[in-house]
C-alpha cells in the first residue's frame, strides 16, 4: 500500500509548516502548498517526505491544477488541510470592497475550489479535511469584519462538506485556532491586543503552531474515526470565557 498523503496549504510557515512536520513526524507525505516561492522552497528544503506545489488556492485552475500536481505526485490525497489565510483588521465602515475580496477570496473561496478539487480524490481515500477557521469565526469584534465573516463562512461550510460527503466515507472538521504568534498575527496585534489576549485567556498565553498541528493532526488519524461536522477551539480556553475578542 502507497504511503498516506497529506495535502496541506498555506505550507510555507506558521501553522501549515508545523502541520506538515506534524503528518511527517507520522511518516506521511506532504504536498506543500503556497503561493510565496521563496519562502515555500526555503521551508520544503531537507523536510524529506514533503514536496513543494507552487499555488495560490484562491484561483481555480491553480486550485485544480494543484490537486493534478499533487495525485501526479504521490497518487492519493487521504488528508486535505485547508489552512491559506490571510489576517485583515478593520470595522464596517472603513474596509473597502477590495480588501473584503481579497480576504474572501483566500479564506473562503481557497477552501471551496480546493476541496471542490480533491473530493474525488478524497471519496477513493475516503479521506479526511480540515479547514482552518479561528476563534474570530465564532465571535464577533469591532474589529473584523472580513476576517470573522470569512471564517464563520469557513465554518458552515465545514458543516456542508461533512453532511454532504460522509456517505462517501470523508469526514470534514474545522480547527479554530486562538492567537498563535505567526507573521499573520503578529501583523495585526498590537502590543495592546497581544496584552488583552493574555487577560482574558485562562491559560494566560498565546498557543504554538505545534498545538494547533496536534489537533489537526489527530482529527485526520484514525484516532477521530466517528468525528465529522465539529469545530474544535484551541485557544487556552478563550471561547469558554464568553467574552468578545480583544
Ligand atoms: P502565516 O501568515 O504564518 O501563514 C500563512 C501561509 O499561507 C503563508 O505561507 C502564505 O504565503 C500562505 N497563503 C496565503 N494566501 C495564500 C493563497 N491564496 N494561496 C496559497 N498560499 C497562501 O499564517 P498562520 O498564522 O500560520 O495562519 C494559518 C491559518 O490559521 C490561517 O487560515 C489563519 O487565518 C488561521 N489562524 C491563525 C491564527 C493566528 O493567531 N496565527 C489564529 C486563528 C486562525
Amino acid at each position: 500500500m502507497s504511503q498516506k498523503t497529506a495535502l496541506v496549504t498555506g505550507a510555507a510557515r506558521g501553522i501549515g509548516l508545523a502541520t506538515t512536520r506534524r503528518f511527517l513526524a507520522d511518516g506521511w507525505t506532504v504536498a506543500m502548498i503556497d503561493r510565496d516561492e521563496p519562502a515555500l522552497m526555503a521551508a520544503a528544503d531537507g523536510l524529506t517526505g514533503a514536496f513543494p506545489v507552487l499555488a495560490d488556492v484562491s484561483i481555480p485552475d491553480q486550485a485544480s491544477r494543484l490537486i493534478d500536481e499533487t495525485l501526479a505526485r504521490s497518487g492519493r490525497i487521504d488528508a486535505l488541510v485547508n489552512n491559506a489565510g490571510v489576517a485583515d483588521f478593520g470595522p464596517v465602515e472603513d474596509t473597502g470592497f477590495d480588501r473584503w475580496r481579497r480576504v474572501m477570496e483566500t479564506n473562503l473561496d481557497g477552501v471551496f475550489l480546493v476541496t471542490q478539487a480533491a473530493t474525488p480524490a478524497l471519496k477513493a481515500s475516503k479521506g479526511a479535511i480540515v479547514n482552518i477557521a479561528s476563534i474570530s469565526g465564532l465571535r464577533a469584534s469591532t474589529l473584523r469584519v472580513a476576517y470573522g465573516t470569512s471564517k464563520a463562512a469557513v465554518i458552515q461550510l465545514t458543516l456542508q462538506q461533512a453532511v454532504e460527503l460522509g456517505e462517501h466515507g470523508i469526514r470534514a472538521n474545522c480547527v479554530a485556532p486562538g492567537p498563535v504568534r505567526t507573521k499573520l498575527a503578529m501583523a495585526v496585534h498590537s502590543p495592546e491586543i497581544i496584552a488583552a489576549y493574555h487577560d482574558a485567556i485562562p491559560l494566560n498565553r498565546y498557543g504554538s503552531e505545534d498545538e494547533i498541528a496536534e489537533v489537526i493532526h489527530f482529527l485526520c488519524s484514525p484516532r477521530a474515526s466517528y468525528v465529522t461536522g465539529q469545530t474544535i477551539a484551541v485557544d487556552g480556553g478563550f471561547e469558554a470565557t464568553g467574552i468578545g475578542l480583544p
